[in-house]
């Protein structure tokens, strides 16, 4: 059975013409997929006799709310939702003045190893599809009635490490003929996949390209992330430039603060010098603290970015917005599995 989320506009297409139907129909089905039907059924523009067809061949995915957590503080919305094969992700809406974010997941668990991160205990399960990342965002636009403004590739799992259906994805989302939500209202956080980075860049999109960085040199970031044994930080930084080169985009390093690790001064003057002269941008975040690692937050953040700043580097520390309803993903998500257990 095929999701019908799980295809482009032009897959749709094909499927539509090879039943014998006109082409036009899948402009109908798209622009009902992306307004939150739950079924084909609920496609009226089109015959029941077509609904009874394509249903014998397709369904419409639509993931199960286990649990919506509100912030009394700012608002914050966080969902943990049921796939349809037992796993469970996080999605997570903030809203700001200029609208509604919402910072989806792309894979179930990661493997990835980072050592601060929540995500990635107990490893990757599998990967998103096109049509389970897609949810994410027609669920909590539809739950909260209001349209998205951004979306933040910044949940569970690395964009990276399940980049053709994340690229499936944002092909459809930003398709005029649905949801419709530009390229430059996206951000993707990577860990640092070189390939892929180089293989986006040839794309030549508007996106917003997010690099998790985290250390200064491959001695600190060795021991935090272990991707950085195959993709060094020299290497990283030739492919942050690729990027910017290719596309004219400025870039946003992550930078996660953990207390004695990264935090201090000379650190921030290596990050300068590393950064010197490139079309950038630091985001310095306090690390959370995950129950499971023993990483505590930095207490020089402000100094921190004062370093960087004299050293004429664009720094902004991230708000912390949902911090009470763990807002931060991959906790909610290990507090239900363990629950399970
Ligand atoms: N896999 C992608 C996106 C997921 S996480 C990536 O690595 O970029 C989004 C950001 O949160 C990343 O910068 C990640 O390193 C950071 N992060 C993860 N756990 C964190 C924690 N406990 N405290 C602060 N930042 C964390």
């Amino acid at each position: 059975m095929i999701n019908l989320k799980d295809l482009t506009y032009d897959d749709l297409k094909k499927l539509v013409e090879d039943m014998g139907e006109s082409g036009f129909r899948a402009g109908q089905i798209f622009a009902w997929l992306h307004k939150g039907v739950t079924s084909i059924d609920e496609m009226t523009n089109l015959s029941l006799e077509f609904r009874k067809r394509l249903s014998s061949a397709a369904f419409v995915s639509c993931p199960k709310n286990l649990l919506k957590r509100t912030s009394k503080l700012d608002g914050t919305v966080k969902y943990l939702f049921g796939l349809a094969d037992g796993n469970c992700i996080e999605t997570v809406v903030m809203k700001y003045n200029h609208g509604l974010s919402v910072c989806i997941s792309t894979q179930v668990g990661c493997r990835m190893g980072c050592g601060f991160c929540a995500s990635t205990i107990g490893g990757k399960q599998r990967n998103l599809t096109p049509g389970e990342i897609l949810d994410q965002v027609i669920f909590a636009s539809a739950d909260i009635g209001q349209r998205i403004s951004n979306i933040v590739l910044m949940g569970i799992g690395e964009p990276f490490d399940n980049y053709d259906n994340v690229m499936i994805f944002l092909k459809n989302v930003t398709d005029p003929k649905g949801i419709n939500i530009g390229w430059r209202h996206i951000s993707l956080s990577t860990c640092g996949i070189v390939p892929k980075i180089k293989e986006l860049a040839d794309m030549h999109t508007q996106l917003n390209l997010c690099i998790s960085l985290h250390a200064p040199n491959d001695e600190i970031r060795n021991k935090i992330m272990p991707v950085n044994h195959k993709y060094g930080v020299s290497e990283l930084m030739g492919a942050a430039e690729y990027y910017i080169k290719q596309t004219n985009r400025r870039i946003t390093f992550e930078y996660s603060l953990i207390k004695g690790i990264n935090d201090k001064k000379e650190h921030a003057e290596e990050l300068a010098d590393l950064l010197s002269g490139m079309l950038c941008h630091v985001n310095l975040i306090p690390v959370n603290r995950v129950r499971e690692r023993s990483f505590e937050k930095s207490s020089s953040v402000e100094k921190f970015k004062e370093v960087l700043e004299r050293r004429g580097i664009n720094a902004t520390v991230r708000r912390e917005l949902g911090s009470d309803i763990s807002a931060s993903c991959g906790q909610l998500r290990r507090q239900q599995t363990e629950k399970a257990r």
